[in-house]
């Protein structure tokens, strides 16, 4: 679909946790079409001094769950539009523009995708996740998911359900200053040289800060990864 810009209403705002994380479930008005593809992101416009500004947000619900879209970002200290963000409540409006972007799943899909994440880099990955899981794919989907405490894991007991129900969706949560945290606690990157030796039939697709995702190409590439089974989108 060619992108376009909304009106939507905030329908639904929650605190994700200790890391100024929030969810906005944000609606179309009736009969609004709004198509686009698991991975993608739109843009919010927001009105400041007499100016509108732009900043991209991946789509944190996937195209089958209709007439909404969730996101999910972070208050960025000193930044601009998330701390204007902060205040939105219930019932606001806000005015976005999309779909834009082309960080979808490509196909047709390896035997394995590896999705690497840290803090609200998950979002574009909880829409793919549940899209093709929906689709009944057999590709193994990997769900490396690094934060900092234990109690960041955003969408966790949702991923865990996923987890559940299909076979071939793997969580691998990795807490980096734990508390009482009896998982992982390495950084992401050691996380892949852990758990996906060999690379043959297989994508890695990482999303967050570019620091991350350096480090995570360097280690794919050690492993034997080449870069065209290196996907990435860089939020900063
Ligand atoms: C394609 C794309 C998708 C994105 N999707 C999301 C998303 O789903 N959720 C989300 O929270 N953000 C996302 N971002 C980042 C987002 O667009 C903004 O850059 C971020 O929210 C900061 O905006 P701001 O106006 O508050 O800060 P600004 O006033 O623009 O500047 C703050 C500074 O912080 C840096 N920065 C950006 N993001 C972070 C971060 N997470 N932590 C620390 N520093 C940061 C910026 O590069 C900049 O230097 C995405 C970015 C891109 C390019």
């Amino acid at each position: 679909m060619k992108a376009g810009i909304f009106t939507t209403t905030l329908e639904n705002v929650v605190d994700m946790g200790i890391q100024d994380t929030r969810h906005f479930k944000l609606a179309f008005d009736p009969g609004t079409v709004f198509d686009f593809d698991a991975g993608q992101f739109v843009n919010i416009l927001v009105e400041k001094d007499a100016k509108t500004i732009k900043r991209p947000y991946s789509i944190a619900s996937p195209p089958s769950w209709k007439g909404f879209i969730d996101l999910c970002w972070k208050r960025v200290d000193g930044g601009l539009v998330t701390n204007l963000l902060w205040d939105y409540k219930k019932g606001d409006k806000l005015t976005i523009q999309g779909p834009l972007g082309r960080f979808t799943a490509h196909k047709p899909l390896p035997k394995a995708i590896i999705f690497i994440s840290t803090g609200t880099g998950i979002a574009p990955f909880r829409s793919i996740f549940h899209e093709l899981l929906r689709e009944g794919t057999a590709c193994e989907i990997w769900n490396i998911f690094g934060n900092r405490y234990d109690e960041d894991i955003l969408y966790q007991k949702e991923f865990e359900e996923l987890a559940g129900k299909h076979k071939n969706f793997h969580n691998i949560f990795t807490i980096s200053r734990p508390k009482t945290w009896k998982g992982e606690k390495d950084y992401v990157q050691f996380m892949l040289k852990k758990y996906i030796s060999n690379p043959a039939d297989k994508h890695i697709y990482i999303c967050g800060l570019t620091n991350m995702i350096q480090e995570v190409q360097k280690t794919a590439l050690e492993i034997g990864f080449t870069k065209e089974q290196i996907f990435f989108e860089k939020y900063d």
